[in-house]
């Protein structure tokens, strides 16, 4: 086709219930790829698309443009592949969203809570998306459900490493996603819930009781319900994990995504009450290899300091010195039974807050603010549970003068003074 602003454009005639599969090149040099809907009606995710608007996509990005009546599409740039498909599972996904409407429908009548949803599947199954279409499909109804994100590894609403609840007030950004205003966080520390299995269930409960105290004084959230995300760690603790947050949020619904024996374990162990459903994942669900997933985890860092696309933050680097921080880190390492302090047990040591002395092995490591207050001393003990208000990056230390350098979206002085260090590090190229 003729290109236009210098770019191949390729045109997409899209039959009802098809949708339009591509995927944008990775890498910095990759070139933009950008989607405009001519006639019909589409959406991306269950976004909504405007005619004549262009989308652009940047690096990395796979996406599916669903058509429920027929639409007709330009492609500008040149996609790493594109093509059509037929066999997408968005009507069984869309019949999800109409029950779930109708457990609304009847809470709103009968006074009672909207259905809880928990979206659980091995990796790569498509589960973010499915919770981004569920979202979608209910706020653009008129309700206002609630995104749970317990995906310690590739956080749709904050940095990695953390769990997290976000309103939903709005679609999602067709190229941005949900708008990510006031998210409450709580800080994990690792890419991986094995790494501190205790404290990842505590965390989950942290937010599955505030998620209930919200429902009781706002109505609304609590006829819209909840959707929670979940890791693709399916197995041992991982499964017992999902165990624990089914019961801690007293979930109506689990939509397993294409993991048979998944179904039928959680058919088993859950309560009869709670209904389990099996779905199939769509074709157009890309696996993302290790590096995919560390350079995605990295640009979710990178956002939170630099912004996105047409925003541009500006982050400030000071010096903090070591006196007026206080730097833990949650858990100490574990040791044998035989070896605890008597009447100590080993759940006690994962949820432990261990100080950490400041040295060179700090820098690049991406450190949480609590929000606890300064100097609430008899508050030490349940840090953990309490939110975290931002996070800094230490660019350097020095030992010598007792200060350290840090990367911060606000300028100085830090809003707290206790931090919890993240197994997780970032180095600012930039
Ligand atoms: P994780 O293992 O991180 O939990 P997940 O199961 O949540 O992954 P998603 O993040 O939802 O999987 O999807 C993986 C990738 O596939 C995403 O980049 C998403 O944009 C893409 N994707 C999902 N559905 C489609 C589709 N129908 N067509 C094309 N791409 C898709």
């Amino acid at each position: 086709d003729a290109p236009a602003n210098g770019k191949d454009c390729t045109r997409f005639d899209l039959e009802k219930e098809t949708e339009l599969r591509f995927e944008v090149e990775a890498g910095e040099a990759a070139e933009q790829v950008e989607l405009e809907l001519l006639s019909g009606l589409a959406e991306v995710f269950g976004s909504e698309l405007n005619r004549n608007k262009k989308y652009v996509f940047g690096p990395g990005s796979k996406i599916a443009v669903f058509t429920w009546q027929g639409c007709s599409v330009n492609l500008h740039g040149k996609p790493e592949v594109a093509y059509v498909s037929k066999d997408t599972p968005m009507l069984l996904y869309l019949n999800t969203h109409a029950a779930l409407e109708q457990m609304r429908k009847q809470a709103e009548r009968e006074n009672e809570r909207g259905p809880r949803v928990m979206v659980v599947g091995p990796t790569d199954v498509g589960k973010s998306t499915v919770c981004r279409m569920l979202l979608n499909y209910a706020v653009r109804v008129g309700r206002r459900p609630t995104l749970v994100e317990l995906d310690v590894g590739q956080s749709g609403v904050s940095v990695p490493g953390t769990v997290s609840a976000l309103c939903i007030e709005r679609p999602a950004d067709v190229e941005e996603g949900f708008s990510v205003q006031a998210p409450l966080v709580y800080h994990f520390g690792s890419t991986t819930p094995g790494t501190n299995i205790k404290l990842y269930n505590k965390l989950t409960s942290c937010l599955a009781e505030m998620f209930s105290q919200r429902c009781e004084v706002n109505r609304k959230a609590s006829v819209g319900g909840c959707i929670i995300n979940t890791c693709g760690w399916v197995k041992g603790s991982g499964y017992q994990a999902l165990v624990h947050c089914a019961s801690t949020f007293q979930v109506d619904v689990v939509l397993v995504l294409d993991h048979e024996r998944l179904y039928n374990e959680l058919k088993r162990d859950l309560p009869h009450f709670v209904r389990v459903v099996l779905l199939p994942k769509s074709g157009g669900v890309v696996e993302r290899s290790k590096e995919c997933r560390r350079d995605t985890r990295d640009e979710k860092i990178r956002e939170y300091f630099y912004g996105f696309r047409g925003v541009s933050y500006y982050p400030f680097s000071y010096e903090v010195r070591f006196s007026d921080v206080r730097i833990y880190k949650i858990g100490a390492p574990s040791i044998p039974d035989s070896c605890l302090p008597l009447g100590m047990s080993q759940d006690d040591t994962q949820l432990k807050l261990v100080p950490v002395t400041p040295g060179r092995d700090l820098t690049y490591h991406v450190l949480s603010v609590s929000s606890v207050d300064d100097g609430d001393e008899g508050a030490r003990k349940s840090i953990v549970e309490i939110p975290v208000c931002g996070f800094i990056v230490v660019t350097f230390v020095d030992t010598q003068t007792q200060v350290m350098k840090v990367l911060s979206p606000a300028p100085r002085p830090l809003p707290r003074h206790t931090l919890l260090i993240m197994d997780i590090r970032f180095m600012d190229m930039k």
